[in-house]
């Protein structure tokens, strides 16, 4: 038999990440291949599907410099305030992008449309092989390399590479074949996601409410409609899927309150399960963790992707560096310099999102009390907001170069 063919880099996961970072390596140098079960385009891919997603300004950079920008603008809301409340309570803070100095916080967009924008081109790009439907099934990692087993066409066939990158989702199969220890909590919740179209204009705001329901986003999107990212206990999740149009969109009215006068209609409601998940570790010898294949996050403050792009970004940067200094990209250096890189962004992002799901779901009078006054007292705290405006918009700490709107590799 024949040597199995060797590309310098394998992604695992043709989803938000791995298709990221096969855009951002794209022209490197490095001989790329992602694994992938869905052909592009196909609909049954998961994590393209009908969810709107909040785009932070740092991301809306990084995908600028990968091309694909400008693909969405169709598609793209922008937000331009952010405001926090609590249903039944006076508190409340708003982050303004004039305050920031930028034109827009961040941005709403279909998962489906940002699908399409990362796919558009990807079987064309230099250096990249495509290989769908194609699945990992098991890899036995060497001293030099790793070595890998696909199915890819209904066929067997194996590849070896200096460098796995995991980007196959919160059930990835190479996290769990390395035993990476993680860290989980089942939030017994369900995100009940769907489109609404509001009585009023939304003038580009995204809402952040905590109802005793649970935590509701109202996503700015074009067409003057919402998204709703409704967070409920699971107990909850039948009576609320199997409502009425009608009744449903009176439910969460009642639950939102007045800020966008009625809710008219809502779209095709849809659920999914939230867990928090966090690999100890996103390396180990010639692998590499990326996306929620490390972290996976509540949506709550619509930190996942935002926060997997920037470990795109990062990695991308590291291994174009090594490849320039001509250095294994599968050893320990460059390993070693993304791991300690991303430490710091992964731990406090995660940690935040958990306390924010902790402390706005105890229903407490004390707590509640607390909350209502934070919120309160956050709003007047300009350098404070400022702060929180950075982190959400994925601008702080040592940025990467496609986050500065610089190529991540010559
Ligand atoms: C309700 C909800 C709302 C959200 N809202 C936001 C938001 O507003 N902003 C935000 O930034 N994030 C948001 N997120 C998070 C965001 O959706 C995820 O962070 C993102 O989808 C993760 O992408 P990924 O590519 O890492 O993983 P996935 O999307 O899970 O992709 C993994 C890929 O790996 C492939 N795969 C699996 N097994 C294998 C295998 N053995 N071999 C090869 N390939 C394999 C799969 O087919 C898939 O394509 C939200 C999530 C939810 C649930």
């Amino acid at each position: 038999m024949s040597d199995p063919e060797f590309h310098d880099v394998v992604i695992a996961g043709g989803g938000m990440t791995g298709a990221s970072l096969a855009r951002a390596l794209a022209g490197s140098g490095l001989r790329v291949a992602v694994i992938e079960p869905f052909p592009p385009g196909d609909p049954g891919q998961p994590g393209f599907d009908d969810r709107a997603l909040a785009l932070a300004f740092g991301t809306a950079r990084i995908l600028n410099n990968l091309g694909c920008w400008s693909r969405l603008r169709d598609e793209v809301n922008p937000i331009t305030s952010i405001h926090v409340s609590e249903q039944g309570h006076f508190g409340f803070t708003r982050l303004h992008a004039d305050n920031e100095g930028v034109e827009a916080l961040g941005y709403v967009v279909p998962a489906r449309a940002l699908g399409q924008a990362l796919l558009r081109d990807i079987r064309g790009l230099d250096g990249v092989e495509w290989l769908s439907p194609a699945r990992l099934q098991r890899f036995d990692t060497f001293r030099t390399h790793v070595a890998l087993t696909l199915e890819h066409d209904g066929k067997a066939r194996r590849i070896n590479t200096a460098l796995l990158v995991g980007a196959d989702g919160g059930r990835s199969i190479i996290r769990e074949r390395l035993n990476i220890p993680t860290r989980r909590t089942d939030y017994a919740q369900h995100a009940v996601v769907c489109n609404v179209q509001t009585r009023q204009p939304h003038h580009n705001i995204a809402y952040e409410r905590f109802t005793d329901a649970g935590p509701m986003a109202m996503l700015p999107m074009t067409g003057q409609r919402s998204a709703l990212v409704w967070s409920v206990r699971d107990d909850r999740l039948d009576e609320l899927l199997n409502q009425s149009d009608r009744d449903f969109t009176a439910t969460a009215e009642r639950h939102f309150g007045q800020r966008l006068g009625r809710f008219e209609q809502a779209g095709k409601r849809s659920a999914h399960p939230l867990e928090m998940l966090r690999a100890e570790t996103s390396t180990a010898p010639r692998v590499v963790l990326i996306g929620n294949a490390a972290h996976t996050l509540h949506p709550i403050a619509g930190q996942g992707f935002n926060l997997g792009i920037r470990d795109v970004a990062v990695l991308a940067e590291v291994l174009g560096d090594a490849t320039r200094q001509g250095i294994d990209p599968g050893g320990e250096q460059p390993r070693g310099r993304y791991a300690n890189w991303r430490q710091r962004d992964q731990r406090w992002v995660a940690r935040a999102t958990d306390s924010l799901v902790q402390i706005f779901g105890n229903p407490l009078a004390p707590i509640r009390a607390a909350r209502g006054f934070g919120l309160t007292a956050l709003d007047n705290l300009p350098t404070a907001k400022h702060l929180l405006a950075r982190g959400a918009m994925g601008l702080a700490g040592h940025l990467p170069r496609l986050a500065r709107e610089e190529p991540a590799h010559d």
